[in-house]
């Protein structure tokens, strides 16, 4: 564990909403991440209890997943003025609410729509509490992520970037566009930047950083040599999500929602096109179960 700098707050959540960091001081306060919709009412709950009565004044995002945005829209409700900062790459899809190109249609995700007020760039940088966060750009989880890096403390706010078990699942790769060696650039920016405490998206902050990297390299060369197992992966990720969102369905439900799901049927063609997709989902599902994912039972499938 560390100490954190004053006004640095961590608010850990589970793997369906992403972790949220509060930077505040006396005169400003900063929020990074909003978390899954499903959870919003809790995300501004745990808001409220740091903030009090002071309003939110700032959200980030460090990038526009699902379970890293999708707070914003009661957010935005409950604090009118607060101004949202998204990866500017991404404005125009967000002005006009692109589904398709945010990913929430071909995740089979849900996000309320919400609004942008400004962007974030490369090298921009926020000031709370004296200490100076600077954006740099971190491709490869997604092409528009970033992370925040704050030189005095040493602090880094890395996303889906990092984790301590790896990364998030490379998703511009489902779509075919080759995004590994983004992922390498990005771990050794990390390096380069030297961190003594990373605060991730997902799971509890930790120091050891040369071993995250470590089984973030490994991960990477298994990936790299390997892609099918990338994308039995990134299936098996929105498979889970999924579970993690309703807790637990009828098989024929997830099949359907599945079937839907145009990632999946990428996946599926990609890797799998000798099984139908029928025999590919019953076989994931045997593979989560395996891996203590879920239980299967009297034809439901249900979160564990
Ligand atoms: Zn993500």
């Amino acid at each position: 564990m560390t100490t954190l700098p004053p006004g640095v707050t961590f608010i850990e959540r589970g793997w369906l909403s992403s972790n949220s960091i509060l930077l505040q001081d006396e005169t400003s306060n900063l929020l990074i991440d909003t978390g899954y919709c499903t959870h919003a009412d809790q995300t501004l709950q745990l808001v409220t209890d740091v903030l009090g009565d002071r309003p939110l004044q700032t959200i980030i995002n460090t990038h526009l997943h699902s379970d890293h945005c999708g707070g914003n829209a009661t957010l935005q409700k409950y604090y009118p003025k607060v101004e949202t900062l998204i990866p500017v790459a991404q404005a125009e899809l967000i002005d006009i609410w692109d589904v398709d190109a945010l990913t929430y249609k071909p995740t089979g995700q849900h996000c309320p729509r919400f609004i942008r007020t400004g962007t974030v760039q490369n090298g921009d940088a926020f000031t709370v509490n004296g200490a100076v966060w600077q954006a740099y750009a971190a491709s490869g989880h997604d092409q528009h992520a970033f992370i925040l890096f704050n030189t005095e403390s040493r602090v880094l706010i890395s996303a889906d970037a990092l984790w301590e078990n790896g990364f998030g699942v490379v998703f511009p790769e489902i779509e075919g566009i080759q995004a590994f060696d983004e992922v390498e650039s990005t771990l050794q920016m990390i390096e380069q930047l030297n961190p003594t405490w990373i605060l991730p998206g997902h799971g509890a902050g930790f120091g050891d950083i040369h071993a995250a990297l470590g089984r973030a390299r490994s991960r990477l060369k298994q990936f790299r040599s390997s892609p099918s197992k990338h994308g039995n992966y990134a299936a098996k990720v929105l498979l889970k999500f999924k579970l993690l969102e309703t807790q637990t369905l009828r098989l024929p439900e997830l099949l359907t929602w599945a079937e839907t799901t145009s990632y999946l049927q990428m996946l599926r063609q990609e890797y799998a096109a000798n099984l139908s997709f029928g025999k590919w989902f019953d076989y994931l599902c045997r593979e989560l179960e395996k891996s203590g994912a879920c239980h299967i039972a009297n034809g439901r499938i249900t979160n564990t």
